[in-house]
């Protein structure tokens, strides 16, 4: 199994695995100005996504242009935010020659959709690929590739602790070789409990001053976490941006 690395690796921002020059995991963009793309050119069999965060899924309608599609296999959820962003990127940049891709793309991506649950192995470009429980967003998976060799474990972005709007992952699938994600590979978090606890406070003293609240959040995951935690603790809030959509 050959494996390249065509954007993440030593970087946040467009993730995009490629095995053996046929099987894409993953292709995201970097949401800078302008935007960044995974590197080369590729014309993959198959392509396999794990969630939907922009870094991850945001430059994959750009792989529906030309001759067959390739089939896109991720789950429902992960469908759903994909489209939701890639909408959201036409609106961004869709008038700017940086953008990839056109909204013909958009529809050529529903038609390429390949939905799976977690734990029902399909086929992917001669490969057996399985979608396990990620626990980071809803619909993130873990992605293990199975050659009938070698099992390559995918992990995408993961978390084993307690959150809101999802479970932790637990899925642990034997794997010959692991690529892992790593971006707070070396931090130890705050309890979780006592975060919350201090997040909480901070609302009620700035809204018991007369003062407004203002909370920037990513859209997908983080937004809608942030908001169980303040119906959890009987704290109003209002919704605006992406994350409405
Ligand atoms: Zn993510």
């Amino acid at each position: 199994m050959d494996v390249q690395f065509l954007g993440g690796a030593g970087e946040i921002g467009r993730s995009a695995v490629l095995v053996d020059d046929r099987l894409l995991l993953d292709y995201g963009m970097a949401s800078e100005s302008p935007p960044q793309y995974p590197v080369g050119d590729v014309d993959p069999e198959a392509v396999v996504v794990s969630h939907g965060h922009l870094d991850h899924v945001g430059a994959v309608p750009a792989l529906m242009g030309a001759g067959d599609l390739p089939p896109v296999h991720w789950t429902p959820p992960t469908r759903d935010l994909a489209v939701t962003l890639a909408e959201d990127t036409l609106k961004l940049h869709g008038s700017t020659p940086r953008c990839p891709f056109t909204e013909t793309d958009v529809r050529r991506l529903t038609q390429a959709s390949r939905t799976h649950g977690y734990g029902e192995t399909f086929e992917a470009a001669g490969y057996e690929v399985t979608l396990y429980n990620a626990g980071h967003i809803p619909g993130s998976a873990h992605v293990l590739v199975d050659d009938g060799e070698t099992r390559l474990l995918y992990t995408g972005d993961f978390h084993t602790g307690r959150q809101r709007l999802v479970e932790a992952t637990t899925a642990r699938p034997e794997a010959d070789a692991v690529i892992c994600e790593s971006t707070y590979s070396d931090v130890t978090h705050e309890a979780r409990e006592s975060v919350e606890q201090q997040f909480v406070e901070s609302i009620r003293q700035t809204v018991w001053q007369g003062g407004t609240v203002v909370v920037p959040a990513f859209a997908i995951g983080r937004t809608q976490e942030v908001m169980l935690v303040c119906a959890a603790h009987d704290v109003d809030c209002y919704l605006d941006g992406l994350a409405s959509a």
